[in-house]
């Protein structure tokens, strides 16, 4: 029969993959995608919609064209485990699926222990929001119903991360919404890092727009040794207790979980060779996105996308004797400090013997003029909806 490739978490990398492979295989290759959610929510643009730009239907997409036009055979179920010996991959419904190449895309999981006091089940009383959907909704509505003068917290990650200026364009979009319905609120950032992603294009901008309303405590103030207390809605910062209203966790983080399953991982995440994003552990298993050490590009949707369609070629080539082309990696991340006032940061990159390397990248300026950031916004809004039609047809 036809060979068969399997791909689990229907994301920004698998969604990519599953549907080049279907695509440019014009049917030889049987491709299934193994994805528990029936729609999937972006976090790309998720904190616009935080800011008021965007809304939250906008940023939900689903599988039918997937299954429709591209004959990808869609499973709504989570991957319980992968037998690499067998060649399958075991679901929580108790079905098996057989595979010839499995490309695992998972994203990310939190770090047991990575901020005392915090675990998966106090996330309704500090959420994370770094999944998309009803978390990113919870933490709207926490910002909604702040106090007047009320005072808005954010525990920031240690490197790496998923989208390294995330954090950061989250609190210039709450800053944005606060500014219009809650003036006098105070923004707390405690981050463990000295340094973060655009951090001279944020600091001007937070200055020009938001002037007053951030504080950041870096690692030299305590913000590396936080802990938080939940039901009591305080954190300790290196011992100084702070009582505020609406406190968002962004715990470290690791691959996502069905990676460390397969035994494929290193540490926190899963090493894999630049050429073709296979397993440095397994052949027959690739790993795309959040989930992969690839080695200079950020953890990003773009990032993703760009691996997945590496991926796909390779898996091609080797399953069908298709032409593989030498791998080319490219990545943008945008980041929106106010409606208009769009940055961005970005590379190109190649796959050598030890990793993906750059080969040279560009940043936004700052005290760039008004025209300039519209425009840098508008580039965004325009890959917002080519990366998503390129995942879901
Ligand atoms: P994901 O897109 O998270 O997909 C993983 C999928 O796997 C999920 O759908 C999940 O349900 C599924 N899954 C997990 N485990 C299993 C399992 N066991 N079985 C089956 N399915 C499973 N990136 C950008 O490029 N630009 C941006 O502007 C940007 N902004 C961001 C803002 C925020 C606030 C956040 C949090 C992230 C942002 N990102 C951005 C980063 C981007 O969302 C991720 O890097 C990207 O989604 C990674 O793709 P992925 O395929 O690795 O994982």
């Amino acid at each position: 029969g036809a060979p068969r490739v399997v791909v689990v978490g229907g994301g920004a990398g698998g969604a990519t993959a599953a549907r080049y492979i279907a695509k440019d295989s014009g049917g030889a290759v049987n491709v299934t995608l193994i994805e528990p959610t029936r729609q999937y929510y972006t976090c790309f643009f998720s904190n616009l919609y935080l800011g008021g730009v965007r809304d939250m239907d906008g940023l939900g997409h689903g599988y039918g064209t997937l299954a429709a036009d591209y004959g990808i055979n869609v499973v709504h179920d989570w991957a319980v485990g992968v037998d690499r010996d067998a060649k399958t991959v075991a679901l929580a419904s108790g079905a098996t699926v057989p595979y010839d190449r499995l490309i695992l895309s998972p994203g990310i999981d939190f770090k047991d222990g990575a901020v005392p006091g915090w675990d998966v089940s106090a996330q309704s009383a500090m959420p994370h929001a770094y999944k998309g959907g009803s978390q990113t909704e919870l933490l709207k509505a926490q910002i909604l119903a702040m106090p007047e003068g009320g005072r808005f917290a954010m525990v920031a990650p240690p490197n790496p991360y998923r989208c390294p200026p995330g954090p950061y364009e989250r609190v210039s979009m709450v800053a944005h919404t606060l500014k219009e319905i809650n003036p006098t609120a105070k923004i707390l950032i405690v981050d463990p890092k000295a340094n973060f992603s655009k951090q001279a294009l944020f600091e001007e901008g937070w200055q020009k727009h938001y002037g007053g309303m951030i504080e950041r405590i870096g690692p030299d103030f305590g913000g590396e040794n936080v802990s938080v207390n939940p039901s009591e809605m305080t954190l300790d910062i290196d011992g100084v207790v702070e009582q505020v209203d609406v406190c968002n966790v962004i715990p470290a983080q690791k691959a996502g979980e069905i990676a460390h399953a397969a035994g494929i991982t290193e540490g926190d995440w899963a090493p894999v060779n630049a050429a073709d994003m296979s397993s440095k552990m397994d052949e027959a298993i690739h790993v795309l996105g959040d989930a992969a050490a690839q080695g200079d590009m950020p953890k990003s949707g773009f990032s993703a996308n760009s691996q997945a369609k590496v991926c796909a070629n390779a898996v091609l080539g080797a399953l069908t004797d298709s032409r593989v082309f030498p791998a080319k990696f490219s990545n943008t991340c945008w980041s929106l400090i106010a409606p208009e006032d769009g940055v961005k940061v970005g590379a190109s990159y190649e796959a050598t013997e030890e990793k993906i390397a750059s080969t040279g990248g560009f940043i936004s300026e700052t005290g760039e003029d008004e025209a300039t950031r519209a425009q840098t916004y508008q580039e965004s809004v325009g890959w917002y909806a080519a990366i998503t039609s390129d995942m879901f047809g």
